[in-house]
């Protein structure tokens, strides 16, 4: 293990709606891909026989066998122990306590590896991405939640238990609301997408009028984030404030990043930023430069992921080689 005549990597993206995997070569070419929806409410039975699925799917499309992969890397959406292959929580689906490598093994007998998501999207931005070749890095990846992940001196920072840098349950103020996480105050329930959604909930259950027709709707479950970037636009009166406060709340927290892990980026990511970067981004250098105390220090530049969606799926590979004790 890898077998001398393997060519291929299989990198996998587990995320809240969809997994998605591709068929990856050594220098990080994704050849083919494949995208199924995520078993929400099911058995964590079921969750690994969709990892499987997707897996057995893939090599079928290509006519290959096991064979023919140096190895396989997975991004869970949770909490896990990656030296022991074991999923420990993962909050929007079923996986908790299934070690994920054990099981799997059975079935495709190669190198098999897994992290965090975040933690892998910026191992996967330093492998190929905005963070190509910087040894001290953060990644901020905003979707309904906020996953982080830290490069330093090259390497991921993993922690004792191997679940280091949740960055998005930072906790910024000890009155905040309540996080999905159960604590209170953390950075997720300022800044991420269903705390967005919160906020503009409870502005038009206060009596105030947005502009965007799509907002009128009695019960916003989830405002996609292509629909913030619309209200954004139309510089919607409901919106855009609390996008502003939201950015400026982000701009602060990376400062802080800046003095605890002193990066030379942090590189932002995940589906709210996708869409609405021209906006966040600018607000979150604004906010940056007004460190008072690391002034006289070199920059740290923030940069938007340029993997996008790939970030994950090749962060998991890049897991792969560096368990090869290849360079990233
Ligand atoms: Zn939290």
């Amino acid at each position: 293990m890898p077998k001398k005549n393997s060519r291929f990597y299989i990198g996998i993206d587990i995320g809240g709606t969809k997994i998605c995997a591709g068929l990856v070569s050594p220098s990080g070419i994704i050849l083919e891909r494949e995208k199924i929806p995520t078993p929400v409410e099911s058995s964590s039975r079921r969750s690994l026989l969709a990892i499987v699925e997707i897996i057995q799917n893939l090599l079928t499309d290509r006519r290959l066998t096991t064979k023919e992969i140096r190895g396989i890397g997975i991004g869970i959406p949770g909490l896990v122990n990656a030296g022991k292959g074991e999923v420990l929580v993962t909050p929007n689906m079923n996986l908790t306590g299934i070690n994920i490598i054990r099981e799997l093994r059975h079935k495709f007998p190669v190198q098999i590896v897994i992290g965090n998501d975040a933690n892998l999207g910026i191992l996967g931005e330093k492998w190929l991405g905005a963070a190509c070749g910087a040894e001290n890095a953060v990644g901020l990846f905003l979707g309904t939640g906020l996953g982080g992940g830290v490069i330093s001196g090259g390497k991921l920072l993993t922690g004792y238990q191997g679940v280091a840098a949740e960055i998005g349950h930072l906790i910024v103020d000890p009155h905040g609301p309540r996080c999905s996480c159960g604590n209170r105050g953390c950075l997720e329930a300022f800044v991420g997408r269903w705390a967005i959604e919160r906020d503009i909930r409870e502005a038009i259950n206060d009596g105030k009028k947005p502009k965007l027709h799509k907002l009128f709707k009695k019960k916003i479950n989830r405002i996609k984030s292509k629909v913030l970037r619309e209200a954004l636009d139309k510089k919607d009166p409901v919106v855009t404030p609390i996008m502003k406060k939201s950015a400026e709340i982000l701009g602060l927290a990376c400062i802080s990043l800046r003095h605890i892990f002193d990066p030379e980026c942090i590189i932002l990511g995940g589906g709210v930023i996708e869409a609405c970067r021209d906006y966040i981004i600018p607000v979150v250098k604004k906010t940056i430069e007004k460190d008072k105390f690391f002034r006289s220090m070199r920059r740290c530049k923030i940069k938007k992921s340029s993997l996008g969606d790939d970030a994950v799926l090749l962060g998991s590979v890049a897991l792969v080689r560096q368990s090869e004790g290849k360079e990233v």
